[in-house]
């Protein structure tokens, strides 16, 4: 019996040559079930979705409520290498902060925060910046 040389992908339906096909131990014939079109355009889909849609908390517009540079913020961060304000950038690119960032920033900026939460149309309100971080 001959060692099958291409196969289908379980994606695009394609039949393509087993080489097309990224391996992996625990795929038929030593394959992935998709071809590796497939597998870069998945890829390329989900860090499309990560990439897309403004942040959830719009830090920079906070900044700028507060008349702060990027490194005004910086040195507020108590940041004091020269790439400060590249770090405040990237903070406010983020789309996933741990908390304590992200109140720390609220902190430097002079900002009070609110988490307001409804659940079963009941409003809860949280002063976040009573948390202590
Ligand atoms: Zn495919």
């Amino acid at each position: 019996m001959n060692e099958p040389t291409e196969k289908q992908c379980s994606s695009c339906r394609q039949t393509k040559p087993l080489d097309e096909f990224y391996s992996a131990a625990t795929g038929k014939y030593g394959r992935k079930s998709i071809c590796k079109t497939c597998t870069l355009d998945k890829q390329r889909g989900t860090s499309k979705v990560q990439r897309s849609g403004p942040p959830p908390v719009d830090l920079k517009a906070i900044r700028n409520a507060a008349g702060m540079s990027l490194w005004d913020m910086a040195r507020a961060l108590g940041m004091t290498a020269r790439s400060g304000d590249v770090n405040v950038s990237q903070i406010e690119k983020r789309k996933d902060w741990k908390l304590s960032s992200l109140l720390n920033y609220f902190r430097a900026a002079g900002a009070e925060a609110e988490l307001v939460v409804t659940v079963r149309g009941k409003t809860l309100r949280f002063n976040l910046l009573g948390v202590d971080t």
